[in-house]
């Protein structure tokens, strides 16, 4: 299968409230540009720099998803032009959104990364921490920012019953942000999980938008 085939299949089969994120990490310039001319334009990467030297390289029409962690530092970086970073999983880092925002002029939309997995590894606030920072003071002063929704990784593992049950805590989460009372920058539309080994679990279990590299370029090549 080539990448023309993968990503129609895959748009095929896409439910009309959920949207792709096409993941280019380590992607070339001219891969990235055989699907955007399927049509495609939201792509994601998880590298500020990579993400700003795409950004500089491909057609001004492309919305880019941050989807990796992010240090504070590197913010400026992606600030003037980002259209969602999935992965902000600190006030510290929120916080300097904000700040970049400010900068730039622009209220920049952002998702809660949500810890889900059993893994120590990824990054994200845990489900305790996230019902509390969303009620913070701090969060509702923030002008530049809009936190439209949250993110989170399943464990990587076969066992698609812990899968399903991860993305159904996060759900069960969402859900419940969402009737509560929140303040004015924060909403619940939004709720990113699934890749390309389990994005079918994540569509059922409610996702609007999944995160998919591999199931489009085939497996990547790291140098
Ligand atoms: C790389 C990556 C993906 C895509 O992974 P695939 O398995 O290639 O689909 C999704 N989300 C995040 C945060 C990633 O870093």
């Amino acid at each position: 299968m080539n990448i023309k085939d993968n990503i129609s299949n895959l748009i095929e089969n896409l439910p009309a409230q959920c949207k792709l994120v096409v993941v280019s990490k380590t992607q070339t310039t001219e891969r990235i540009k055989e699907v955007y001319d399927t049509g495609h334009r939201i792509f994601g990467e998880n590298k500020a720099q990579e993400l700003a030297q795409k950004y500089e390289n491909l057609p001004k029409d492309i919305e880019w998803h941050m989807i990796g962690h992010l240090q504070t530092n590197k913010v400026k970086y992606i600030a003037p032009f980002v259209s969602l970073i999935h992965s902000v999983d600190s006030l510290k880092l929120l916080t300097e959104i904000n700040r970049q925002g400010i900068r730039c002029s622009r209220i920049i939309p952002c998702l809660f990364q949500v810890h889900i997995a059993s893994e120590e590894t990824k990054f994200g606030f845990s489900m305790d921490e996230i019902m509390e920072v969303t009620q913070s003071d701090a969060i509702a002063q923030l002008s530049n920012i809009l936190v439209t929704g949250l993110m989170g990784m399943a464990t990587f593992t076969d066992d698609t019953s812990k899968i399903r049950s991860e993305f159904k805590a996060l759900k069960r989460t969402f859900d419940t942000l969402k009737s509560g009372t929140l303040p004015s920058n924060i909403q619940m539309k939004e709720l990113s999980m699934g890749m390309s080994s389990d994005y079918q679990i994540a569509i059922e279990e409610g996702s609007t938008i999944i995160r998919v590299g591999t199931a489009i370029f085939g497996e990547r090549q790291y140098h």
